[in-house]
């Protein structure tokens, strides 16, 4: 009989910047579950929040600065490729139609998107695709909003990470991950207000983002962000 195929496993956002609240807990995830992988998987138009500052071709850039000297990651960039929204269930539906029915597939999220998953677009087929893989998050309590979703989670979540390695999908794992109090936002804000971040992200996106300007001049008034 021929091995199961290694857990693949996903991870995407808006890294608008990339920062450590992203990097460190899943490099932590990635440990306990056994990963030797994770694409990061930047959006390209977010379906539920502003349009991000920087533009494509900066954010693919932070992340590939990011992940420069790390070969845990690696970066995929399908769904800047698209012009319509960034829904995780097509991309997912499509890497199960390249990849097979076979291959273990993991989609990872940090704790604020568990909480907000029933706002996501087909959100109850994910798992028929992928395990969901999550991480702590400070702020965000552990139960759903409501008991229905609270039974979901109880039904699909699992302790340990041999079942995620066993089934190709339909697993929930709530990770044991360091709490990080960094949000894109705050990182943003402060740039804008010239205050420092150097303990927030890597070096070299800090470094890119002061050569380019970005995120330096006070916020136009009427923007609204998350
Ligand atoms: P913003 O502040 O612009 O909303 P963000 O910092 O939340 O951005 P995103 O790119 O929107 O970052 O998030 C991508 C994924 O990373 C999401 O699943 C989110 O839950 C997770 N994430 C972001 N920051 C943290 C953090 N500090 N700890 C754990 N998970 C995080």
């Amino acid at each position: 009989m021929s091995e199961k195929p290694a857990l693949q496993a996903l991870f995407g956002g808006t890294f608008d910047p990339i920062h450590y609240g992203h990097l460190k807990p899943v490099r932590s995830l990635a440990a306990q579950v056994g990963l030797n992988k994770v694409t990061l998987l930047p959006n390209n138009v977010p379906p539920h929040r502003p349009q991000p500052e920087a533009t494509p071709a900066q954010r693919i850039e932070m992340v590939r600065l990011a992940i420069a000297d790390d070969p845990l990651f690696d970066i995929d960039l399908r769904e800047m490729a698209r012009q319509t929204p960034s829904y995780t269930i097509e991309t997912l539906a499509a890497l199960r139609a390249e990849r097979g029915q076979e291959q273990p597939l993991a989609f990872i999220i940090g704790y604020d998107s568990l909480l907000s998953l029933p706002k996501w677009h087909r959100w109850q087929e994910l798992l028929s695709f992928a395990h969901l893989l999550v991480s702590k998050r400070p702020g965000y309590d552990r139960q759903m909003a409501s008991p229905p979703l609270q039974e979901w989670l109880h039904q699909h979540q699992v302790h340990t990470p041999q079942a995620l390695h066993k089934n190709p999908a339909g697993k929930v794992f709530l990770a044991e991950t360091p709490l990080l109090p960094i949000s894109a936002t705050e990182i943003r804000q402060r740039l804008h207000n010239g205050t420092a971040c150097d303990s927030l992200l890597p070096a070299p996106v800090l470094a890119f983002i002061n050569d380019a300007g970005l995120y330096r001049n006070p916020k136009p008034h009427g923007i609204l962000r998350r």
